[in-house]
């Protein structure tokens, strides 16, 4: 049995949770929704919270709230998961690309002012692997284009002493399982404006002038209106019945990571490996634990294949927009720091079950497939 690289924190709770939603007969978004909102809202320092399908169906209400349409430029990391370019695409947009600073894996206000044209009509700034962006660095460059903030992987990080997404003009989050809270499926924007907020409520609901909720609240008597074109990007409330567990393990899960992350650091290090840490804003809640490869290392496939072999199932590092098929011939500036990261980085198993001896065979299976001895 190879160690994995995540595994869903998933326990007895959330299994009756879900039982109990079923059992109620109201299973499509309802009060579960409403809670899991208002409770993630709070926990990540926002007003407003509103649900979603998943981050990807998130990043696309933030993007279409904020008028982004054909013509305009979205500045992005190639750097991310896919779905954080291709959100501008179903605009209509075009993703320009900004690099990342190798040491954190995400943009920086130099890599957004070089980025920044006229036609600039959103940043989208991603915490990446959890790790927080210089969110008011990025915001002072930008000026008055507005920063999306991508925290699919971000929840319980820290920026300046305070959770990401407090005071964030529109955050969205995602409840993947490979995320640290899942809901099977699912996402969230969160925002301090309740206009957005209810515009949100809107576009993720077919352009309703009433959420189904509120209709039956009302009695039979109401009739809904439909005042613009929009989406149906709900989430569940089976999904908000297991989000509402699974945030009272935020903290926990956090805790462990990071316990978890300094022990792989006091492990690697004496092999001469860099790997990602806190940066000086802020803390990471390590939801993804990269290595960079050392000068000199072998090919990341065969790396990864010899990890394999040691029944370690390692990952290639976060990936580059750009460098896949659905992006070819898409224009961009050179991206160094990004490729570096892209081709030249592995993520390490990190989940709940890990064990000392786990870590000490992944970083032992490590250094086999690299030729290092400790110093
Ligand atoms: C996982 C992820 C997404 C997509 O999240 P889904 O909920 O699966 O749609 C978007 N952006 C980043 C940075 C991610 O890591």
């Amino acid at each position: 049995m190879a160690i994995p690289v995540m595994k869903p924190l998933l326990g007895e709770e959330e299994a009756l949770a879900v039982a109990e939603a079923v059992r109620s007969g109201w299973v499509a978004q309802g009060p579960r929704v409403a809670k899991f909102e208002e409770a993630f809202a709070a926990r990540v320092g926002a007003a407003h919270g509103v649900a979603v399908s998943s981050c990807t169906t998130a990043l696309h209400l933030c993007l279409h709230l904020l008028g982004v349409r054909a013509g305009d430029e979205v500045v992005v990391p190639s750097l991310s998961f896919i779905a954080t370019a291709n959100a501008v695409r179903y605009c209509g947009a075009t993703p320009v690309f900004a690099d990342v600073d190798p040491l954190t894996g995400n943009l920086t206000a130099a890599t957004v002012a070089a980025a920044l044209t006229p036609a600039t009509k959103a940043v989208m700034v991603v915490h990446q692997g959890g790790v927080p962006a210089d969110i008011p660095a990025i915001r002072a460059i930008a000026g008055d284009v507005p920063v999306v903030e991508d925290a699919a992987c971000a929840a319980g990080s820290t920026l300046n002493g305070a959770p990401v997404g407090t005071g964030a003009l529109l955050a969205a989050w995602s409840f993947h399982p490979r995320k640290l809270l899942t809901t099977g499926e699912g996402g969230m924007v969160t925002t301090d404006d309740p206009e957005w907020a209810k515009r949100l409520r809107r576009l993720r609901e077919h352009g309703m002038s009433m959420s189904a909720a509120d209709r039956h609240a009302a009695g039979g008597a109401v009739v809904e209106s439909y005042v613009e074109t929009a989406f149906n990007y709900r989430m569940t409330d089976i999904q908000a019945a297991m989000g509402l567990v699974q945030l009272t393990r935020l903290d926990g899960i956090i805790e462990q990571r990071r316990a978890l992350a300094a022990r792989y650091h006091e492990l690697l290090t004496p092999l001469g490996l860099r790997a990602v840490i806190d940066p000086a804003h802020g803390t990471t809640n390590y939801q993804s634990f990269w290595v960079a490869l050392p000068e000199g290392a072998p090919a990341l496939t065969e790396v990864l294949g010899k990890l394999a072999e040691a029944g370690v199932s390692a990952r290639r590092g976060i990936m580059a927009a750009h460098l896949e098929p659905a992006y070819e011939g898409h224009p961009h500036p050179a991206l160094p720091g990004t490729e570096e990261l892209a081709t030249r980085s592995l993520i390490l198993p990190l989940h709940h079950e890990l064990t000392d001896a786990d870590q000490k065979h992944v970083v032992g299976a490590l250094a086999d497939a690299l030729g290092l001895v400790a110093k």
